[in-house]
């Protein structure tokens, strides 16, 4: 057995498939296809939210 879970779950935006390595819930992945940022709402089952926008960036 892994330790890690993978779990695969399909882009909410473009439908890409994601594989989430070792997610928790809060953690903020990015799609591989369109960019867009998904943050990892539940695991089971792997619900997806879009995250918070930081076009913002304050400095650095
Ligand atoms: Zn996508």
């Amino acid at each position: 057995m892994t330790a890690a879970t993978t779990l695969t779950t399909a882009c909410i935006e473009c439908g890409a498939d994601l594989e989430l390595e070792g997610a928790v819930v809060g953690e903020i992945v990015q799609c591989p296809e369109c960019g867009v940022e998904l943050e990892v709402l539940s695991l089971s089952p792997v619900e997806l939210g879009l995250a918070p926008a930081e076009e913002e960036d304050w400095g650095e």
